[in-house]
């Protein structure tokens, strides 16, 4: 069920975002708002500020009528994506264009507090020129400048998050990574509310409200990266499940008593088909002499080899890495034609590094899909590769948080 206690004004600045612009008379059909109730949510959204007139187009009866758009210069949003290889900051409008950017590569294994620190560092490098002292602003302060003076903030982090509380539970992929509290710490540092979600979840509300998604209300965003994960929109609200736990497609079980897993299962799809997985592998190649080329790549340094690597090396027709790619990519399309029988999506996105690298991995993972797939399903059902790169979570983490600051909240919207 959509939200219906959601205020007006909530409901028509999501629709708004979902749908990039509206007519006043799409308002009113989706809403079955008459004409002065339209008039005046979309009065209160102008003078606020957050939306603008963006154009006009022919009505159906003959009348030209305004569109209308989120007005990114209402302020910016941070979004921070944590994972087990990278920290990504986005520094976007609230629309959602992006106007900055700056990212770090990590190997797993690093200090939870080296992290942290990066987090910290990356954020308020992003966010200096928008704040006149970090510590002295929240929420619409006047900030000099052209631009609206909002400021919202959001972290993500893949594994079992606790949104209210602003807590990351757990994440498997990052060794020693529990209970940590991202809230607090970036709210220390940058001084405004900051939003918390998982990375799966911020990466599906970034292909609704920009990408792929758009204007689809069931549909699964895959993030294949170091681990694998999975967001999920049903009938327009996004799925956290009862203890916010929903969506670990990748401890979905692949090889029955396979090898354990970092979660504490055995035979997990990660365990088979995550860049983890795929590094590993490649790790074992090299030190066997399965592939010479992994092995130039990597300048003999085999631990250093990531699925990245991999993927380059099949990008050169390197047989052992295009073996590699295609069993992992066959696993997950065998994975996510279980998850379709099961949620009836009408669309599926593959976002993250793996998605990213167009390698052989996605081939072969679309093609066990449809081999896969429940018949019944073939006929409606699309994947796609996300538009988003590498940055999906971070961008939908950020927008997450301004819809969150508009509605007064620092819980992430959905
Ligand atoms: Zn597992």
């Amino acid at each position: 069920m959509r939200d219906r206690t959601a205020s007006v004004r909530s409901r028509t600045l999501r629709l708004i975002r979902e749908r990039g612009q509206v007519s006043r008379g799409e308002i009113g059909q989706v809403f079955g708002m008459d004409k002065k109730g339209v008039s005046l949510a979309v009065e209160r959204l102008l003078d606020e500020g957050l939306v603008s007139v963006s154009g006009h187009r022919d009505s159906r009866v003959g009348r030209r009528s305004e569109t209308l758009s989120i007005n990114g210069a209402y302020g910016v949003s941070l979004g921070v994506d944590i994972g087990a290889t990278h920290v990504i900051g986005v520094l976007s409008d609230m629309a959602g264009v992006v106007l900055d950017r700056a990212s770090w590569d990590i190997r797993p294994g690093l200090p939870i507090e080296l992290i942290l620190e990066q987090m910290r560092a990356i954020s308020s490098k992003l966010l200096s020129s928008r704040l006149v002292s970090s510590k002295h602003v929240s929420g619409r302060s006047s900030l000099p400048g052209a631009r609206g003076s909002a400021v919202s903030a959001g972290v993500c982090v893949p594994g079992f998050v606790q949104p209210d509380a602003g807590v990351s539970l757990v994440a498997e992929n990052i060794p020693g990574w529990k209970n940590v509290p991202v809230r607090d710490v970036l709210q220390r540092e940058l001084g405004i509310p900051v939003s918390v979600e998982d990375s799966s979840r911020a990466l599906a509300a970034a292909e609704l409200w920009l990408g792929a998604a758009r204007g689809v209300h069931d549909f699964i965003a895959v993030d294949l990266g170091y681990g694998i994960g999975m967001g999920m929109y049903c009938d327009g609200s996004l799925y956290r499940g009862g203890s916010w736990k929903a969506g670990e497609i990748g401890h979905t079980v692949a090889v029955p008593g396979g090898l354990p897993c970092a979660c504490g299962g055995n035979g997990c799809l990660e365990t088979i088909a995550s860049g983890k997985a795929i590094a590993r592998d490649a790790r074992m190649g090299i030190q066997e002499g399965r592939s010479d080329l992994l092995r130039d790549l990597t300048k003999g340094s085999a631990n250093a080899v990531t699925a990245q690597d991999v993927a380059v090396a099949a990008g050169m027709g390197d047989p052992f890495s295009i073996g590699l790619l295609d069993a992992a990519g066959s696993a997950v399309g065998i994975a996510l034609a279980n998850a379709a029988a099961v949620l009836d999506p009408s669309l599926i996105v593959l976002g993250g590094g793996l998605a990213a690298a167009r390698s052989p991995y996605l081939h072969a993972l679309a093609t066990s899909w449809e081999r896969h797939l429940m018949p019944a399903l073939r006929a409606e059902m699309k994947l796609v590769v996300s538009g988003l790169g590498v940055d999906g979570s971070a961008r939908g983490i950020a927008l997450m948080a301004a819809q969150s600051m508009v509605e007064q909240g620092t819980a992430a919207a959905s």
